[in-house]
């Protein structure tokens, strides 16, 4: 008798079938997963361990927000000590021990006149949510209504939302160029460049028929983190700083992205000496669970109670993960390492550029670098800078990915890699991740040809 075996076929691995079921049942406006098919199942620190099996070195770190890394112990032990004491977890705005103590913390950090007489208020859980919190503040305290941002600015999502809602007034936000040395529109770059751009925001401000009127307040980045990682000048900051405050115009500094270490200073308005009317916070004050703040001089808070409520106000777990982040940060140091750090791995940077002419510049501040890729082939463009080379930029981050690195992409056309590592990583860490870039571009460049389609982007030096 012949016995015959039917052999299964062999099941897909699980991880393919969470990622087939994620896009089927997922938004098409899901962003990070299309580009990152992974499915992380641990994580420590730097490292993130997928479904396959496979480890990758993160170096987007939550969007910039785990300035700790995955799952630090201190970060697990504050929330764990939270959940065994037995407090609730949720209690909207009401003061509990775990909110005091996260305050106390906060404000231990921030720069003088904000630490000493500041207001905090609390605000949904989100970034974006924060930033609305700032404009309704500044409009209430002003009695005005327009809003001065910056070309390349990130400030979240959620403007539409407001604009649909049943209180929503007419919104008028001026444009102001941004100190973009690389892609300076006045051609200059530098100092200047950065000068002039001043020059345009006095002019518009002081012109009667600028067609500007005076604003409720101004909100800039002190470094554009998705708009392609371009810090501005502690010396334009500073400018701005005056500008607005010679025209009492409240200055917002979002450094959502920017905070608790990341740009080399515990705050990188830390870096000018500036002080802000109002101060965003998000991401890592949180210690990787959701929270956000803006704090503010005392003058302004002229709001009536209950004029930004919102449910999610009081997490207390994400309190207790964010004090013990900020209190590590603060007692070990870790903005004068990602100073030091950052500084080493720009340099590398540096040399990675030398060697490849599809890398028009490198940049950032700290632990917060960026290298923007641009079509070798092509002319300058009216910025004196080559066009952007997005197809380049994802074949990179591609490339990355396939040597079990994670980065994320940014700017203007999405062409800048951005590395946005823990502020705890090691010197053999920051090395592993540069040299998985440099062979990862290697292989990018060998394989992708350049936007026009003519020939295949090539390393500098060497013929097509
Ligand atoms: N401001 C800045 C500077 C940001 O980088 C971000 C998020 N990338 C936000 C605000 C919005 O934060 P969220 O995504 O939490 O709403």
């Amino acid at each position: 008798m012949v016995l015959t075996e039917t052999v299964p076929a062999a099941a897909p691995p699980a991880h393919e079938g969470i990622l087939r079921r994620q896009s089927l049942r997922e938004s098409a406006a899901r962003t990070y997963a299309r580009s990152l098919p992974i499915v992380p199942v641990r994580a420590r620190g730097l490292t993130i361990e997928g479904a396959d099996g496979r480890r990758y070195l993160d170096c987007l770190s939550g969007a910039g927000t785990l300035a700790l890394g995955h799952n630090h112990p201190v970060v697990l032990e504050a929330i764990r000590t939270v959940l065994d004491s037995g407090a609730p977890l949720h209690v909207l705005d009401l003061a509990t021990p775990v909110k005091d103590a996260f305050t106390t913390e906060l404000f231990a950090t921030l720069p003088g006149e904000l630490a000493e007489k500041g207001r905090i208020q609390f605000c949904g859980p989100a970034g974006t949510d924060a930033v609305e919190a700032a404009f309704k503040l500044v409009r209430t305290a002003t009695g005005r209504d327009g809003l001065m941002a910056f070309s390349g600015a990130y400030h979240g999502m959620t403007s539409q939302a407001l604009a649909a809602s049943g209180g929503a007034q007419h919104t008028s936000v001026v444009r102001l160029p941004y100190p973009y040395d690389y892609r300076c529109p006045f051609r200059t770059g530098g100092e200047h460049g950065a000068e002039l751009a001043a020059r345009w925001t006095e002019s518009l401000l002081d012109d009667p028929k600028s067609g500007v009127s005076q604003p409720a307040g101004m909100i800039l980045e002190p470094v554009q983190g998705e708009g392609g990682v371009i810090p501005a000048p502690d010396g334009w900051l500073r400018r701005m700083r005056e500008i607005t405050a010679a025209r009492r115009i409240p200055l917002i500094v979002d450094e959502v992205q920017t905070g608790v270490g990341r740009t080399g200073a515990f705050w990188a308005v830390d870096h000018s000496g500036i002080v802000p009317d109002v101060i965003v916070l998000s991401k890592a004050i949180g210690g990787s669970l959701p929270l956000a703040v803006i704090v503010y001089r005392e003058e302004l808070d002229a709001w009536q109670p209950g004029a930004h409520a919102g449910t999610f106000r009081g997490n207390q777990l994400a309190m207790a993960a964010g004090a013990a982040t900020l209190a590590y940060v603060r007692t070990n140091g870790l903005a004068r390492r990602a100073a030091e750090l950052g500084a080493r791995m720009l340099d590398r940077l540096t040399s990675l550029a030398a060697a490849h002419d599809c890398i028009g510049d490198v940049r950032g501040r700290g632990l917060m670098l960026g290298i923007e890729l641009v079509d070798r082939t092509a002319d300058a463009d009216a910025t004196g800078a080559r066009p952007a080379d997005p197809q380049l930029a994802a074949a990179l981050q591609h490339a990355c990915l396939d040597r079990g690195l994670i980065v994320e992409l940014g700017g203007r056309q999405s062409a800048v890699v951005r590395l946005l590592p823990p502020l705890t990583i090691t010197d053999e860490q920051a090395d592993a991740i540069l040299d998985r870039l440099a062979d990862a571009l290697t292989a990018a460049v060998r394989t992708t040809p350049g936007p026009t389609g003519s020939s295949p982007t090539t390393m500098r030096g060497t013929t097509p």
